[in-house]
């Protein structure tokens, strides 16, 4: 499973600080394991990760890497995010579980907007299809979960209204989005709504 993490990690904690929003997280991936958004590839290998800021600070929690298929998860399955450095590709965090590769992508989202309080990752290669250069989208060249994923995030804030539409599609990850919002439901309503829009 490690090759899949990109990033070098420092172990703060094997507890994890509570969450009191476990219950709102296997609220929100029930209903996108429904919808195939996120899950288990062919090959096996979990897709999809979610994640909520960690109160006033750009921490958070996050799901861990390889949980995409599992149907309900525990505070076991859950990674809090307790520092992190795009430069050196390097985040710290608590709990048993390794936090999903995707996490400085998460991070790149809580650093660049203060509103962001939770992000989805999934993956749709029809919305995927739609939205590529014609929402904002980050470089083919650029793979996922590598601290240039991270600049690339933090330049479309800088050059796409990224801010608003809340959804980025990742050129170089095929299938990949990103959608992000005040909650939750916010992330996931801006998905459904692009869906919608994909298919008119
Ligand atoms: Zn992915």
């Amino acid at each position: 499973m490690s090759e899949y993490i990109k990033f070098t990690w420092e172990h703060a904690a094997t507890e994890i600080t509570p969450f009191h929003r476990l219950t709102e997280f296997n609220a929100y991936r029930r209903k996108l394991l429904q919808l195939r958004l996120i899950g288990v590839d062919a090959n096996g290998i979990g897709f999809g990760n979610l994640s909520i800021r960690d109160g006033a600070t750009n921490n958070f929690y996050i799901t861990g890497s390889a949980t995409g298929g599992k149907p309900e998860l525990t505070l076991a399955d859950c990674a809090r995010v307790v520092a992190y450095d795009f430069e050196k590709n390097w985040l710290r965090y608590e709990g048993s579980a390794i936090p999903s590769s995707e996490s400085l992508t998460h991070a790149a989202i809580y650093a660049s907007d203060a509103k962001a309080e939770s992000v989805i990752h999934c993956h749709d290669s029809k919305l995927w299809a739609a939205l590529l250069n014609q929402a904002p989208t980050s470089s083919k060249a650029v793979d996922y979960g590598t601290p240039e994923m991270a600049s690339e995030v933090a330049r479309l804030f800088k050059i796409t209204g990224v801010q608003s539409r809340k959804i980025l599609a990742m050129a170089g990850h095929e299938g990949g989005i990103v959608a992000f919002g005040k909650d939750l439901e916010e992330a996931f309503v801006v998905l459904m709504r692009e869906r919608r829009e994909g298919v008119e």
